[in-house]
């Protein structure tokens, strides 16, 4: 009988040994990792680009930068931080930016001050406003993963990560549905905050403009750290690099950009001084070169943007002048730099600087309006009225009438921007050949011949267009 009581004894002891260690969270591993002294970063899982929360033990108490999405993740980390540093006095949370996945579990940190740049607290309701969509679109994904593990086709690292998302996804399910209230910063600040933690400070910088407008760089001089956030990273560690996939300028206002300028500039003249730049994700690793490379990136393409467009350059040769492969070949191929971004960041800046429309951006914001014609329709007689106060690219509006007509299979609506991209460039034989497109989806084939002929008629080489005019041709006989 004793035998018993005591190995029941010892099975218990070790039931409470395994739940004090800590090491997972609904399957999700954690991770503990030292980066300096009293400074260490903290993540779940191993496969999904989550968010790292870093945490520094001070004279004055214990300071986190980031919180996670989940506030359920953020209870453990606080648990586990209190542990690895031996104390509890945590007194302030830093957001690095508004985005849900680095504020969504700042209510574990209700007790302590929150600081945030000020465009911070506007993303957190916003956020919070998208809860609905973010249920279905779990809903959706929950779906597509288990076909996925289902299929047979995927390796196993790609089923674990498959699963891995899925815990998350029903761990967000569980915090959409629980009618959480956001958790606003008590603090916020523009340009600049240096926050004294007596053998430790802590100097944010407004960094907004490339990821988000809400973007603060957080230099730690004692400690010889940067953490930069989501803004950037040049190396990646897995296949998923979540935000840290593109580094673009393309979310700030000309003042914005100012002072994102001086702050990185004062940043680089810290180099001496900063051993480490610490990403916001777990997945990214960010070097000096790296760092230094985007800053001259973001400069010389403000520089000569604004010096071109107030010459008057049209956005086509500005693209040609700043093109990727020949101005900025150190950037080429790095992680997170895409001709896509790039292309991206020049449109925003010229519309800034040119104080142009951007017709693809006007195209798209009609995307979500509740009357799609009748928008369009206004947009066009402006624009057709007032040519000189846009700009476009014929690639660009092509495109987004292909958004339309196949993901979106909005067939009239992607008809009505081809029918405008050719009022634009009425000698585009792709223009033609779109059209064309269209004209096969809705099965008018007599629509889509003349088309077609007309677009080979202006490029021979079009083998796709000579294509289709076989197929139809013989299409019709057989009518
Ligand atoms: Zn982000």
């Amino acid at each position: 009988m004793l035998m018993k009581k005591i190995l029941f004894m010892l099975i218990l002891l070790a039931m409470i040994m395994t739940l004090c260690i800590a090491e997972s969270i609904e399957g999700l591993p954690l991770h503990v990792k030292k980066i300096g002294t009293d400074v260490i970063r903290i993540w779940a899982g191993d496969y999904i680009s989550s968010t790292a929360v870093s945490a520094i033990a001070t004279q004055k108490g214990i300071v986190v930068i980031d919180s996670t999405e989940l506030p359920v993740l953020d209870q453990a980390f606080r648990k586990l931080i209190a542990k690895e540093f031996g104390r509890t006095d945590f007194i302030y949370l830093i957001n690095t930016h508004g985005h849900a996945d680095h504020t969504n579990g700042n209510s574990v940190y209700a007790d302590c001050r929150i600081i945030a740049h000020e465009s911070v607290p506007e993303m957190i309701k916003e956020n919070f406003n998208q809860h609905t969509q973010q249920i279905d679109w779990i809903t959706k994904d929950n779906q597509r993963q288990n076909d996925r593990i289902a299929s047979g086709k995927l390796n196993p690292e790609e089923i674990k990560a498959a699963r891995e998302r899925l815990i998350i996804n029903s761990l967000s399910l569980k915090f959409f549905q629980s009618a959480a209230k956001p958790q606003l910063p008590s603090q916020t600040f523009r340009e600049k905050l240096i926050l004294d933690c007596q053998d430790t400070t802590f100097e944010l910088y407004q960094c907004g403009g490339t990821h988000t407008k809400s973007d603060s760089m957080i230099y730690v001089p004692q400690k010889k750290i940067l953490f930069t956030g989501d803004m950037m990273a040049d190396k990646w560690l897995s296949d998923t690099p979540g935000c840290l996939a593109t580094f673009a300028i393309r979310s700030g206002s000309q003042e914005d950009y100012l002072v994102l300028v001086k702050n990185w500039q004062y940043l680089l003249k810290q180099k001496n001084n900063i051993d480490l730049y610490i990403p916001g994700h777990w997945n990214g690793e960010l070097s000096a070169s790296g760092f230094e490379n985007r800053f001259n990136y973001l400069n010389t393409m403000l520089n000569e943007i604004k010096k071109m467009a107030a010459a008057g350059s049209e956005l086509s040769k500005i693209s040609e002048t700043l093109a990727l492969k020949s101005r900025f070949p150190q950037l080429e191929n790095s992680p997170g730099i895409s001709e896509r971004g790039h292309q991206m960041s020049i449109h925003h800046l010229y519309q800034l600087f040119s104080g142009k429309i951007s017709l693809a951006a006007a195209l798209q914001k009609l995307f979500q309006a509740a009357d799609f014609n009748a928008e369009f329709n206004t947009l066009q007689a402006d624009l057709l009225k007032n040519k000189k106060n846009y700009f476009y690219d014929e690639n660009e509006i092509n495109n987004l009438g292909y958004f339309l007509l196949h993901q979106q299979k909005q067939i009239s609506n992607a008809m009505m921007l081809f029918e405008l991209n050719l009022k634009l460039h009425p000698n585009s034989w792709n223009a033609f050949d779109s059209l064309a497109e269209v004209w096969y989806v809705q099965g008018n084939h007599e629509n889509a011949l003349k088309f077609y002929q007309k677009s080979v008629e202006l490029n021979p080489d079009n083998e796709n267009g000579k294509k289709f005019i076989d197929q139809i041709k013989k299409e019709l006989e057989k009518k």
